[in-house]
């Protein structure tokens, strides 16, 4: 009976049905994930059958690390094309009532991490990894740093739209996809992007790898226990583009199992956080995971509990 309603609630969610015409989540090809993205641990649940968006969007979640994740979720090809076919662009611009950022700009909080960067490597000369890198992103390092050679990793072909130079040079393909070569990073950089990760595991260990001893690995994150906490209806955080969602635990708990340590972080006053990565020197490979994850399971529950009625509550009566 309660699959029934979901059904009928998807099909009569009628805000967003003009998104099913744009993509037909239905019939792309899915892969079933039976480990965690992200620690690799078996134990997984069901943590909810529907995204933000009414489609009908599987989630799980790891009693080990926390981490909640879309399964099955579309496979690396279609994830590619979502954005470099132009779905993504579409399916955004459907939903959002904001106007759209701009391409070639940064957000302030995006500009004020780059700038203690700067700040750090103002003479140096240095080469960059940019994952999920935008023109705007770019622009501004080339500004303001010295760069020797910059590679920026991003799927969307829109997106990337950087001048292609001797030392410039764009990939338009995942992290995880990205046949990386000898060369070796002082910088890498993976903003508004975590999210958006297929297999976290492995683009946090290729990223180690491509880190000089000495550099560092920069990343920004909001966390999702946290953003679901704020909500009575914590599944319409979830929507099937963004495959991941961390919170600090999951997140830390990544970082300590691919030999990399927290050197410093920053958290803004709207959640978003700013980690600093190192290399671990003494990393013996021996994972040591320790997370509370009680607060998942409750998120969990809530979604479950959560009426049909409510959510068409919500959806009707609120923006
Ligand atoms: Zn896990």
């Amino acid at each position: 009976m309660k699959k029934l309603s979901y059904y009928f609630l998807r099909t009569f969610y009628t805000k967003y049905s003009s998104l099913k015409k744009i993509y037909k989540y239905d019939e792309v090809p899915k892969d079933i994930l039976v480990n965690c993205p992200s620690c690799k641990s078996q134990d997984i649940n069901d943590f909810y059958n529907m995204d933000r968006y009414g489609f009908n969007v599987h989630t799980s979640w790891c009693s080990n690390c926390g981490l909640i994740f879309v399964n099955p979720r579309i496979n690396f090809d279609s994830y590619n094309r979502l954005y470099m076919d132009g779905f993504y662009r579409r399916i955004i611009e459907a939903v959002s009532v904001k106007k759209q950022k701009r391409l070639d700009e940064i957000p302030k909080r995006v500009a004020l991490a780059l700038s203690k960067i700067v700040d750090m490597y103002k003479d140096k000369e240095l080469d960059v990894l940019d994952i999920g890198g935008t023109e705007g992103i770019y622009n501004y390092l080339d500004e303001n740093l010295k760069i020797r050679k910059y590679v920026c990793v991003n799927p969307g072909a829109e997106e990337a739209d950087i001048n292609v130079t001797s030392n410039v040079e764009v990939a338009n393909t995942t992290i995880e996809e990205f046949e990386a070569g000898d060369q070796k990073y002082d910088l890498i950089l993976l903003f508004g992007t975590i999210s958006h990760l297929m297999n976290p595991y492995e683009a946090f260990l290729k990223s180690r790898d491509l880190l000089k001893d000495d550099g560092l690995f920069v990343l920004d994150f909001k966390d999702n226990l946290t953003r679901m906490k704020a909500v009575n209806l914590p599944f319409i955080q979830l929507h099937f583009d963004h495959p991941i969602y961390f919170s600090k635990n999951s997140l830390e708990t990544l970082v300590a199992n691919v030999g990399l340590k927290v050197r410093e972080h920053i958290t803004y006053k709207n959640g978003v956080s700013y980690y600093f990565l190192a290399k671990e020197n003494n990393f013996s490979g021996e994972k040591s995971v320790n997370v509370e994850t009680s607060e998942v399971a409750l998120m969990a529950e809530r979604s479950k509990k959560a009426s049909v009625l409510s959510i068409l509550f919500k959806r009707v009566f609120r923006k």
